[in-house]
């Protein structure tokens, strides 16, 4: 009996729903040729929700993504927005979604696929081989810390406040989606804090180290100040594995990783929250990238870094990780065989337009299922 899995496609704004189209010809392709089924339920997010309801995420679409082993959201937001009311915002729906969802984990992968290494910034001997998996906390820390505001003192000059709070329940279960990933991985994690100056981040590096003693001895722990970690990225990035860190840090390190990897269309993520009795976790894959309506309906997207937000679904929420595996080599060989999107073109290679990267993905999923 094929297994059924729920899917939420949330494909939102600008080149949200191009990108999106793309994974659904990939999830028809698993349909096909393994025994899955997808029962597929497909909403509006963002602007788009905005429009028809009035509000960027409706409790409709809250509860169908709360029922969802996971939910697969394109991108939100775009100008035509910009003078939406400031909590009816497209990025508001996003939030939203992830806060009443409770997802505490944000994954963001740095992989360098061979054929794009010379589209780094950097040179490509150094981020060959590169593969960086970086946890960011998502819900704690100085960006929801209490006290926090800017008020007048009394000789009428004024004081910025924000408070880095973290307890010893939000470091442990940020630091078990770590070392749980380490272990399917190189087995490698490195946490990232500031202990050399902070209280919070003694406790955050204490915590990590007692859970890592306790319950994964087999995962080899390091400690990094984040100073020395933004260097050490930038000079030995093949270095790291799994990289474990504060919201703070983590949003900066998360998008200095990425630029060692070329390009946005290239970039997926992952959101989790807290595993229920049964060990399911509630889930939003997306792409990194936004909704780029600077080529929104041109046909000029990369859907790459959508299609491998779906592999990252496929391996961290639906059990899947060989149908994980195949998408990530189909987007090797679709890249070592010289296509292109415009995001990633460079000379000598073949200009491409979503649509056919997308076919081309499926026919690299053929082949390869042919030579199997
Ligand atoms: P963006 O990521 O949408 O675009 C930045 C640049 O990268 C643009 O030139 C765009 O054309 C290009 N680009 C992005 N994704 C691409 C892809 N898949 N293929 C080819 N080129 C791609 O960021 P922005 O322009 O700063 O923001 C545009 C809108 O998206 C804003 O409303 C912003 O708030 C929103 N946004 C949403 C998310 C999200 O949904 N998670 C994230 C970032 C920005």
């Amino acid at each position: 009996m094929p297994e059924t899995k729920k899917m939420l496609i949330l494909a939102g704004d600008g080149i949200g729903p191009e990108v999106m189209g793309e994974v659904r010809r990939v999830m028809d392709w698993l349909e096909k040729s393994r025994s899955v089924i997808f029962e597929v339920e497909e909403d509006k997010v963002g602007g788009a929700a905005f429009d028809a309801h009035g509000d960027p995420l409706t409790d409709d679409t809250l509860a169908k993504a709360k029922a969802a082993d996971a939910v697969l959201l394109g991108a939100v937001g775009g100008p035509q927005w910009d003078d939406a009311p400031f909590d009816k915002r497209p990025e508001a729906g996003l939030l939203r979604l992830r806060k009443e969802l409770g997802l505490f984990a944000n994954l963001r992968p740095a992989l360098v696929f061979e054929a794009l290494a010379e589209a780094s910034t950097l040179r490509a001997e150094v981020v060959a081989g590169l593969d960086i998996m970086i946890v960011r906390e998502l819900t704690g820390g100085i960006y929801f810390g209490d006290p926090r505001g800017v008020e007048t003192l009394a000789d009428g000059s004024r004081r910025g406040v924000n408070t880095e709070v973290y307890s010893t329940t939000e470091i442990q279960r940020l630091a078990r989606v770590g070392f749980d990933l380490a272990r399917r991985r190189k087995g490698r994690v490195c946490s990232v804090d500031k202990a050399n100056v902070l209280e919070s981040s003694i406790l955050w590096r204490e915590e990590v180290q007692k859970l890592g003693d306790s319950e994964y001895p087999d995962v080899e722990l390091s400690h990094m100040y984040v100073d020395n970690c933004a260097m050490q990225m930038i000079r030995n990035p093949s270095d790291f594995d799994v990289i474990i860190t504060t919201n703070l840090f983590g949003d900066i390190l998360s998008d200095e990783a990425s630029m060692l990897t070329g390009s946005l269309g290239m970039l997926p993520s992952a959101c989790l929250g807290a595993p229920d009795g049964a060990g399911r976790r509630a889930a939003v894959y997306e792409p990194v990238h936004g909704s780029a309506p600077d080529i929104a309906g041109m046909g000029m997207a990369n859907p790459l870094a959508a299609l491998l937000s779906f592999a990252m679904a496929l391996r961290y929420s639906l059990d899947m990780a060989g149908e994980a595996e195949l998408i990530e080599r189909a987007t090797e060989k679709v890249l070592d065989g010289g296509l292109r999107t415009a995001d990633i073109m460079q000379p000598g290679k073949a200009k491409v337009s979503t649509s056919v990267m997308g076919e081309s993905i499926i026919r690299a999923l053929d082949k390869d299922e042919q030579a199997a």
